[in-house]
């Protein structure tokens, strides 16, 4: 289990006298904080919106929480009443990072603090802290879990893969097929992976919105056009476990057999998923933990105090202070030791015991 406590001591700290809400004299302990969050396209969005209710109540402060649904126009609108509503903070996960400019501009003339939460703001320069697990890191687990598991269950290689990528829109879907390209191009480039169906660029496998449809249906493709022949699928490169979930039913549709496939978030179904032997990984990336070190940099705010940050990530336009936590790899052979003390998830492993 990620330890918020543990993190919160390794960050370095910016050092010098910059203040997290820009002008050292903090804001008032039961200030309005807003919480712009994007579509409900996976289970960690779901769980943060409760996460942040309570944990800004629980903290003194008046939360406002809300979910952009229909899309980039709505967190726009959203943000804005935000601001008219005087909150003195605002967390943004984006539905498209580049869309906002002009709203966490608006927020910061009117005193505001803007806090990327798990994805990037990018393009503008309007962004004291972003928060987040690194994302980077989270590609190259995924990446380093492919060849383990291909490894592991599909003989000795040379071995088949196809790729899928997260929404183009979304800021971390870039840093995590890069991640994972970091590990898996030398063995393209070196023949012990072939990427059958040759779409292996970003632009290629990214899927819309973050939807399972859209990864089925391109999977359906790929299948019906480069492996009806009777070629092989060993292995599939998901981003996240929704997604991995749609492309093991496109597998099921095409009768292949179920390839090693990664996946993200540790979604319920998938790792139950996981433990019976079908999807291959998944990673933790704690929602509790994120949201509480979300809430542990407001605090410092409201104090004047500077802001922990272990990194700085560039968003096109500026260097963002990062407060990164480090995602966990989760297979089969460690998902009791890493879901201990999980709410949801160590009463699943209870089922497999
Ligand atoms: C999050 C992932 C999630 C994806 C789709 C990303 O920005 O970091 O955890 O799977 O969005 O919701």
């Amino acid at each position: 289990m990620v330890s918020v406590l543990a993190l919160s001591g390794c960050g370095e700290g910016r050092g010098g006298d910059a203040t997290a809400d820009g002008d050292g004299d903090g804001f008032g302990a039961d200030a309005v904080i807003g919480v712009a969050l994007p579509q409900q396209t996976s289970e960690n969005w779901v769980l943060a919106e409760d996460l942040f209710n309570d944990g800004l109540r629980e903290a003194g402060f008046e939360p406002i929480v809300q979910f952009a649904n229909a899309g980039v126009i709505e967190q726009q609108n959203q943000i804005e009443a935000m601001i008219e509503r005087g909150a003195s903070v605002i967390v943004v996960g984006a539905v498209d990072g580049a869309q906002l400019g002009t709203q966490v501009e608006a927020a910061r003339a009117a005193g505001a603090t803007v806090i990327a939460y798990d994805r990037l703001l990018t393009q503008t320069p309007d962004v004291d802290l972003y928060v987040a697990f690194d994302n980077f890191q989270v590609g190259v687990l995924q990446g380093t879990a492919l060849l383990d598991g291909l490894a592991a269950r599909k003989g000795e290689g040379p071995w088949n893969i196809e790729l899928i990528g997260g929404s183009a829109d979304d800021a971390n879907s870039t840093p995590f097929f890069e991640g994972a390209m970091s590990v898996l191009q030398p063995k393209i480039d070196d023949g012990t992976l072939t990427v059958v169906s040759g779409q292996n660029t970003f632009e290629q496998v990214a899927t819309a919105g973050w939807l399972a449809d859209n990864a089925q249906r391109r999977m359906d493709t790929v299948l019906a056009g480069f492996y009806a022949d009777g070629a092989e699928l060993h292995g599939i490169l998901s981003p996240n476990d929704t997604l991995a979930r749609a492309a093991l039913t496109a597998v099921d549709s095409a009768g292949l057999d179920v390839p090693v496939i990664t996946g993200q978030d540790s979604e319920v179904e998938s790792v139950r998923s996981i433990m019976e032997g079908v999807q291959f990984s998944t990673i933790y990336k704690d929602t509790r933990a994120l949201v509480a070190e979300t809430i542990r940099q407001i605090k410092l705010a409201q104090q004047g105090e500077s802001f922990d940050v272990n990194d700085e990530l560039d968003n096109g336009v500026t260097g963002v202070p990062t407060f990164f936590l480090p995602p966990v790899i989760v297979t089969q052979d460690n998902a009791v030791e890493v879901f201990d003390g999980d709410p949801i998830l160590e009463p699943v492993m209870s089922e497999f015991k």
